[in-house]
């Protein structure tokens, strides 16, 4: 694996140049000094500060905005990542409107929140510029941990696992590491390259073993991983996108949402070529990054489907607030029963026209709309109805319990197995790369504690 990098934020060698999202802005570009320290001054260093209780890593960050404020710019960087080692794509990606920046006391009084993330992007990117080297591994303990998958759940532990002194190797199947950081994040949050940069300041500092095109279950097996090592972290993350089981799925031009995010992000044919009309069916975050991404990759018109009404959806309003702004329809109410075409390539997605079924005393229910169907017409349908779980892979663990697809685990990441740990996506059914960086980091102190006894 290439861990090093030509320059942070500058262009991967593994990654093609002219791929898609090479093309998007980055939405919430990096402040100056001058810009951050006049941010810095309005927070008011709240006592029992609510931007803490709402952060999944519980980074002190009126300590870190102080030392911002002083120009204390190391020692801010510093107070980040002591509490998540991913501090640098957490403050690109984390949905801050809805967590740290959401419970900002300004809130309250009608003022513009404290921009904790862009604060928190000023003190990480610069570390990273500087090259500053924070950690050092711990003295060798004679132990040593496999990683399973090397998506931000995995990193974070295993940067924790280091600083014990545990010796730590990170499997992954791709052939480039960092998860969904690397593969599905919006381009207008982060860049691949920026990604694969936090992944080589991690384990090129702390010497963690990555090794890539290895998959656990096929290429290596759990009963080997438990054989060589003292302890086995599982953060393989969930599985390939959902699909709805409709006639013409194999039409040219279905996509799932999950599958087409990673060609814009890593390369190969972005598939929008020629493309008039998109459709995306669902009404999640993932359907909401997709359809901002087609309008800034340039197709006119864009139409969410989704079965439910607008106050309904899963998305973040906020995601969807953006969208409708760049130019988003919506056909509310619509379930898809099949995708329609001609010579082999989709042209457009059957619906019916659903209700809320009155019978329903919740209200939720829904039920057909009369015998009214029709057509959206699209050359392109980008199918982001959640991801499926990775049961296959996860069933081959020995002595693990599992509940519909999903790791069982305790607070600190244990399993039913004392030697097999989990954390991020495969153990919360699928949250933020915040959580997946703070379970890594607890779990990774469950295995130290189980292995210094
Ligand atoms: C499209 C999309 C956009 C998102 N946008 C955001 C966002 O803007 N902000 C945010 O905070 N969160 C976002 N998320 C959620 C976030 O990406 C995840 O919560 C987070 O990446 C979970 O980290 P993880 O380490 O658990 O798993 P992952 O990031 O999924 O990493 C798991 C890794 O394990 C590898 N792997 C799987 N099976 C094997 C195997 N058998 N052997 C070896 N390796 C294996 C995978 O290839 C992968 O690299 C998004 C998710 C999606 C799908
Ligand atoms: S809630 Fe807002 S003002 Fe208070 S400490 Fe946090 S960022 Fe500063």
């Amino acid at each position: 694996m290439a861990s090093t990098l030509a320059g942070f934020d500058g262009p991967h060698p593994d990654l093609p140049a002219d791929r898609a999202e090479t093309k998007f802005d980055d939405g919430k570009p990096r402040y100056s000094r001058a810009q951050a320290m006049a941010e810095a001054a309005r927070c008011l260093y709240c006592y029992d500060a609510p931007c803490i209780e709402a952060c999944p890593t519980s980074i002190n960050i009126p300590e870190f905005i102080r030392k911002i404020a002083t120009d204390n710019v190391k020692g801010s960087a510093r107070t980040i990542f002591d509490s998540n080692i991913l501090g640098m794509s957490c403050a690109r990606v984390c949905p801050v409107e809805v967590l740290c920046v959401g419970q900002c006391v300004y809130n309250h009084e009608d003022i513009p929140p404290v921009q904790i993330g862009r604060l928190q992007r000023y003190s990480t990117d610069t570390a990273y510029d500087k090259g500053w080297s924070l950690y050092e591994p711990g003295p060798d303990s004679g132990k040593t941990v496999a990683l399973v998958g090397a998506g931000p759940a995995s990193l974070a532990c295993a940067h924790e696992l280091r600083k014990e002194g545990h010796k730590t190797v990170l499997l992954e199947k791709r052939s480039l590491p960092g998860g969904l950081n690397t593969t599905g994040v919006a381009p207008y949050k982060m860049i691949a390259d920026a990604s694969l940069a936090e992944v080589a300041w991690i384990v090129d500092s702390m010497g963690v073993e990555v090794q890539t095109g290895v998959e656990v279950g096929k290429d290596v097996s759990w009963e080997k991983l438990l054989a060589d090592h003292d302890a086995v972290f599982v953060g393989v993350g969930l599985g390939p996108d959902s699909s709805l089981g409709v006639p013409g799925e194999d039409l040219g031009g279905v996509f799932g949402g999950v599958e087409i995010i990673e060609r814009w992000k890593n390369g190969g044919d972005p598939a929008t070529s020629g493309v008039t009309h998109a459709a995306v069916v669902g009404g999640g975050n993932t359907a909401l990054d997709v359809v901002r991404e087609l309008l800034v990759l340039g197709i006119p018109c864009v139409t969410m489907i989704y079965r439910r009404n607008e106050a309904s959806m899963t998305g973040y309003e906020h995601e969807w607030d953006y969208a409708k702004k760049g130019g988003a329809g919506a056909s509310w109410h619509s379930q898809p029963v099949a995708y329609v075409g001609e010579g082999g390539k989709v042209t457009g997605v059957e619906c019916h026209a659903m209700e809320i079924d009155p019978d329903d005393p919740k209200g939720r229910k829904l039920r057909r709309k009369g015998d009214h169907s029709f057509v959206v017409p699209a050359e392109l349908v980008v199918v982001a109805a959640g991801q499926g779980k990775l049961s296959g892979l996860l069933e081959g663990m020995p002595g693990v319990d599992l509940d519909w697809g999903r790791i069982v685990v305790d607070d600190d990441g244990r399993t039913s197995n004392p030697k097999i740990f989990a954390g991020g996506d495969v153990a919360n059914g699928g949250k933020e790369v915040v959580n997946a960086a703070a379970e890594g980091k607890r779990a990774a102190q469950a295995i130290h504690a189980a292995l210094s006894q």
